[in-house]
């Protein structure tokens, strides 16, 4: 399923301002709200939709990686390579959660939609960060991680209760929320909160459990292998779904985030898929044409470099660039060819270069074929 534009689901331009991104959200929430859409999934879905573009042009670092890279750079892409999804998605209490900022004070508040009833609990999400070495970028890679988190608790099961026995929360009658009536700028609305004696689960542990003191989650490390796909770039942040911390007496895990880091490499620079490499040629072998080695991101290439090259030229090597992690196209390797002038040399080197010094053929034509550098950039941003 490929996923709309955020721009276009708020329906402003790539430029509005924080200001304009709020204003717009607004309307859509309004509009598309479940109180006032009873039983629409296609509202629900609006509504969804637009808070998880709100979420995201909302703050100022995700909106950059997300013009950058589209969805891919804010854990959006639908291909998965292998381990994990890189599923967004909110949940309605994510949604909910945000209202505060949005309309201010309370807002709507509640957190207990779509079932209505007891709430089921979610563990935190973990977020490790990944160093990767521009190889690992170029192939993709599996790494095992260490991460100390919450797991279930083996002595009880995740129960939190030592025979497993419990009983109803007396506050909120097993339904895990209490009603309450509020004023908001809709008018009175019926709002529901957690239950804060059972944490909206419904019921309470009758004997805990000695291991977990009742929570049914303990501390452990745990290795865990995520695969990471070619193509992924600083800043991204990869969702493995369930492998976060487990919830307390039997919830649902939260994610692991895995936010990427770039080693930088050596020589290559990079820009998206493209890879740009310095090189520098004496101004006799630019002269009279050379080969030279050059590197790669997997080993070294020669390439030629034509007699009466000019300092400035830029060779492409086509596709020795990087994947790219939203096609299945790579990038290209783009050589930056500069005429070294020696700066140190003997009298005896200084007299030969003199007697070629008025030489017509060394006088620079301006009327050369070559590309110029403004030509060239704009080549290359076209
Ligand atoms: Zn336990
Ligand atoms: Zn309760």
């Amino acid at each position: 399923m490929s996923k709309r534009d955020f721009y276009e689901i708020l329906g402003i331009s790539k430029s509005a301002s924080e200001d304009e991104i709020k204003k717009a959200y607004r309307k859509l929430a309004i509009k598309y709200h479940p109180d006032k859409n009873p039983d629409d999934k296609s509202a629900e879905e609006k509504f969804k939709e637009a808070a998880e573009a709100y979420e995201v042009l909302s703050n100022p670092e995700k909106r950059q990686r997300y013009n950058q890279f589209g969805h891919a750079g804010v854990g959006g892409a639908a291909s998965g390579g292998g381990g994990g999804h890189y599923g967004g998605g909110m949940n309605m209490d994510d949604i909910f959660s945000q209202f505060g900022d949005i309309f201010g004070g309370g807002g709507f508040g509640g957190s207990s939609r779509g079932g209505g009833g007891r709430r089921v609990v979610r563990g935190s999400n973990l977020r490790i960060k990944v160093k990767l070495n521009l190889s690992e970028v170029a192939k993709g890679v599996e790494k095992k991680l260490k991460v100390n988190k919450f797991v279930s608790c083996n002595t009880c099961k995740g129960s939190g209760g030592k025979n497993g026995q419990f009983e109803t929360c007396k506050s909120c009658n097993g339904h895990g929320v209490q009603t309450r009536m509020q004023q908001t700028f809709l008018g009175a609305m019926q709002t529901q909160v957690t239950c804060s004696t059972c944490n909206g689960e419904g019921k309470i542990v009758k004997d805990k459990c000695n291991t977990c003191h009742g929570d049914g989650i303990v501390r452990q490390e745990e290795v865990i292998s995520i695969n990471i796909p070619a193509g992924v770039a600083e800043g991204m942040q990869l969702s493995v779904s369930g492998k976060g911390n487990a919830a307390p007496r039997g919830g649902i895990n939260g994610d692991l985030l895995v936010v990427i880091e770039e080693e930088e490499h050596e020589f290559l620079k990079r820009d998206g898929s493209n890879l740009f490499y310095d090189s520098y040629v004496n101004f006799v072998d630019a002269a009279l044409g050379t080969s030279i080695e050059i590197p790669t991101v997997d080993a070294k290439v020669k390439i030629k470099i034509e007699p009466g090259t000019q300092s400035g030229k830029v060779l492409r090597l086509k596709g020795k660039g990087l994947p790219d992690i939203n096609s299945y196209g790579h990038g290209d390797l783009l050589v930056n060819i500069n005429v070294w002038t020696p700066q140190n040399l003997t009298s005896e080197e200084k007299k030969t270069l003199e007697q070629l010094r008025e030489s017509k053929n060394f006088a620079p034509n301006p009327n050369r074929k070559e590309k110029g550098f403004f030509d060239r950039m704009k080549e290359y941003f076209e």
